[in-house]
């Protein structure tokens, strides 16, 4: 199946349709690439369930310092606006690439010529579902925002009230510190983290491991190891031990949305769309995807990416650059997606200071913070100045 355009126009005549599916990191590549070089005869569309787009890297430090909001969010609205994009608030449910088309969720449904997708993935809440109103999933991020600060109120006030997070990856580990170093002091009970994993961090070294390891027991927090499931107050691990929680913040990893298994794409085995190393659908070449909802693979089909942001960010100009080839030559050679070796991750304790990963390497400080911190505002003000036509962002196409 091959695109059915040349030039700007589509077979039938009308100028090509193209539909970013998602405000993801990635698009903000798109927006950013489309803002220094609008694409002529182009009609681009972006579908985005949120105005904004919150940028996890500071979840934690908001948690810890509710003034930094300012710096949680990036406004996608403002930037479509800027590269003369259309913007559609509206949540993508359904899908047909053989019909080139996408349903909504208030049913309108849009047809395209290309599709990219950066909706990222969901949060694996199956086995915690029953906690009703006490389960705060990460994701979708927006509402762990909206119901957060009434957790927090509602902790701080009540003896014993406990915040339980599940889930041993960083996310987890940086959230369970975060609120820990929230509620302490209060009245709320030592906040719990339980992992199911082997050990703490996947895919980090066992000297990162170690460190979140002395960081959480001197914070207070109790680790506990086992599967965990949802009981009307709280959870029931493997082992038969009950946890009551007034609040259980799932950080359970990332799973594929469910609106993506009737849409003919190649996935992989765990639902996410197949896509080769230029970001391209493995099956269906006028549709793209990246960042968390892709599944990688490099040219010998060996090495998948991990699910990070770091990816979905470096993913972006890639991105950008093969739509425009596709869209001015369907048939045009693509850019290939080089992830680095080893990607810098910075992960914040909870008390001013944080863990440095990268590869073996572990360090952890108050210097590590501060780094993050000027990396990550830097980031997310640079998205703010491009969005309201103020000049000097830092990195290029
Ligand atoms: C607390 C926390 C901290 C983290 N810290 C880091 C870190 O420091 N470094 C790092 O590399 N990674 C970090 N991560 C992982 C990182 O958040 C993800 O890997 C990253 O967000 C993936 O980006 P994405 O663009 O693919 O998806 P997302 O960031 O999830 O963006 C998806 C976007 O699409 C929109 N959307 C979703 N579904 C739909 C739909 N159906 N229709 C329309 N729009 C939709 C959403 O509103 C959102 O704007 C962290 C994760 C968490 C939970």
């Amino acid at each position: 199946m091959t695109p059915g355009w040349s030039g700007q126009k589509s077979s039938n005549g009308r100028p090509i349709r193209l539909l970013l599916a998602g405000g993801g990191h990635a698009h903000l590549g798109v927006l950013k690439s489309w803002i220094a070089r609008p694409p002529h005869g182009i009609e681009t569309s972006l579908i985005t369930s949120e105005r904004y787009l919150i940028y996890s890297g500071m979840v934690p430090a908001w948690i810890t310092d509710p003034a930094a909001a300012e710096d949680l969010r990036i406004d996608l609205v403002s930037l479509a606006d800027r590269a003369g994009i259309d913007c559609i608030i509206g949540s993508v449910v359904g899908m047909d690439a053989n019909q080139r088309e996408v349903v909504l969720n208030n049913g309108e449904r849009l047809s395209f010529d290309l599709l990219s997708i950066a909706t990222g993935g969901e949060i694996d809440t199956s086995t915690l579902a029953d906690l009703g109103p006490r389960l705060l999933p990460v994701r979708p991020m927006p509402d762990l925002v909206r119901r957060w600060p009434l957790v927090r109120d509602t902790a701080t006030r009540t003896p014993g009230f406990r915040v339980a997070v599940v889930g041993g990856g960083a996310a987890g580990v940086e959230l369970a510190l975060a609120i820990s170093s929230t509620l302490a002091g209060s009245c709320a009970a030592p906040v719990m983290l339980v992992s199911d994993t082997e050990a703490l961090l996947p895919g980090h070294s066992s000297r990162a491991r170690r460190l979140a390891q002395e960081r959480l027991a001197h914070a207070g927090v109790e680790l506990v190891e086992g599967h965990a499931s949802a009981t009307p107050d709280g959870l029931l691990l493997d082992s038969g031990r009950r946890i009551p929680a007034g609040c259980v913040v799932a950080a359970t990893g990332t799973r594929a949305p469910r609106w993506l298994r009737n849409s003919g794409l190649q996935l992989d085995g765990q639902g996410f769309v197949s896509v080769g190393p230029d970001l391209r659908s493995q099956s269906h070449p006028h549709v793209f995807a990246a960042g968390d909802i892709a599944s990688w693979r490099d040219r010998r089909g060996g090495r998948t990416v991990a699910r990070s942001g770091v990816h979905a960010v470096h993913m972006g100009p890639v991105l950008a650059e093969n739509l425009r080839r596709t869209l001015r030559d369907a048939g045009a050679r693509l850019r290939v997606y080089r992830p680095r070796r080893r990607s810098l991750y910075l992960l914040s304790t909870g008390d001013s200071r944080a863990i440095l990963s990268w590869g073996s390497v572990a360090m952890a400080g108050r210097w590590a913070q501060r780094l993050k911190n000027h990396i990550d505002r830097r980031f997310v003000r640079e998205w703010a100045r491009l969005g309201s036509g103020a000049k000097g962002m830092a990195w290029s196409n």
